[in-house]
């Protein structure tokens, strides 16, 4: 069995199988990315094995040298964003509470006209 298919090279795309036949007896593999269209593969190459061989031995992207000054600026956006997501929780929650009190409120105001006018009939009659 040939060895497990990486995901493309270039954006990490899942890399799909196909298969030409030119010619009767020929069978031509291709490895390709359906996302960023490269692809691997034609005349030349032996088999499925090579092709799988040849794309999974492609140059995979570098991740980029980030110099100390921004490791440490990303380090403080990212304590920021969790302060800032702790906050928005936060007040989110007290929302919610106060949404519960003006209902509270309004469920009590309605209970309070409700006897009013009852009294008030009672009075009127
Ligand atoms: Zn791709």
């Amino acid at each position: 069995m040939s060895e497990e298919l990486k995901p493309c090279p270039f954006c990490g795309s899942e890399a799909h199988i196909s298969k030409n036949y030119p010619h009767p007896d020929v069978t031509i593999y291709r490895i390709g990315c359906p996302t960023c269209l490269c692809y691997l593969g034609g005349e030349g190459i032996a088999g499925l094995g090579e092709v799988t061989s040849r794309w999974n031995a492609r140059a995979q992207p570098s991740v980029p040298e980030v110099s100390p000054v921004t490791a440490q600026k990303m380090a403080e956006l990212e304590a920021e964003n969790k302060r800032l997501t702790g906050l928005n929780a936060e007040w989110r929650e007290q929302a919610v509470g106060s949404l519960d009190l003006a209902k509270d409120f309004q469920t009590q105001r309605n209970e309070a006209i409700s006897e009013r006018d009852a009294l008030k009939a009672k009075l009127e009659k």
